[in-house]
């Protein structure tokens, strides 16, 4: 397969195989970000491109900051799997993937140099600017496939890509005493959490049950939102910091 011009000027290409086109009437309005979650940036470059794993992104970011495209910001990239977020299920319809090079948790787990998340606040601020994504709508994979994913996880600066004007985020409440809700609870504050979580975009049913699967996306709320502990309780930590997250919401543009 020949090469194509890169939407990212600086990027280097090398085109993958495993594309196809965005459903109708799609256009890319969210960003998702992953770790490749592999042993090198290498190996996962070829994965990436390799046409038995039908799995692929439009980018992927190397420790040492270099940016490669592999796929066209006009197609959809099959990077989201399985994922939900405020109603919408086909997250590759609707999304840019960046994949950033990093061994992740089942390999090694190690922060991201700063050079590499240099050269993502660079690539997202492009991206944002080419497709005028919204804050909010820049999320993690684990954000949108709580259950099955959690890249690009709690290494992963947010902070600092928020200070670069690259999503949504605001200071987590620090970690204190109080109450505290979690697997087995049940009730009105339990309801008004998941409330909470479900108006964020996050997929969970409200039904005033702590259960495997609010205490699933407790934990992926944590690791994008509160990442000094990510245990899946929530905490008076979690639920403040979930509140000024909602309140710092921008009115939605419908
Ligand atoms: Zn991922």
């Amino acid at each position: 397969m020949s090469g194509f011009v890169p939407d990212q000027p600086d990027a280097n290409v090398r085109p993958s195989p495993n594309f196809g086109a965005r459903q109708e009437g799609f256009e890319p309005d969210m960003l998702i970000l992953h770790y490749t979650g592999m042993e090198t940036g290498m190996a996962a470059e070829d994965w990436l491109c390799d046409p038995t794993s039908q799995v692929s992104s439009h980018y992927i970011v190397h420790e040492d900051g270099r940016v490669v495209q592999m796929v066209r910001e006009s197609d959809r990239a099959w990077h989201a799997g399985k994922s939900f977020w405020r109603g919408t299920t086909d997250i590759n319809s609707c999304s840019i993937g960046v994949e950033i090079v990093n061994p992740g948790h089942e390999i090694g787990y190690v922060d991201f140099p700063d050079v590499q998340i240099a050269a993502v606040i660079a690539l997202c601020k492009a991206i944002i600017g080419r497709h005028n994504i919204r804050p909010e709508r820049i999320l993690a994979h684990s954000d949108v496939a709580p259950g099955r994913k959690v890249d690009p996880g709690e290494r992963f600066p947010w902070g600092k890509l928020s200070a670069a004007g690259v999503g949504h985020f605001v200071a987590a409440v620090p970690i204190g005493g109080g109450r505290f809700f979690a697997n087995g609870d049940c009730g009105k504050p339990v309801e008004a959490l998941q409330s909470m979580l479900a108006l964020y975009g996050y997929g969970i049913a409200i039904n005033g049950a702590f259960d495997a699967v609010t205490q699933t996306v407790v934990a992926a709320f944590q690791r994008h939102f509160r990442p000094e502990l990510v245990d899946g309780v929530a905490d008076m930590s979690t639920i403040e910091t979930l509140h000024r997250l909602l309140k710092a919401l921008q009115p939605a543009s419908s």
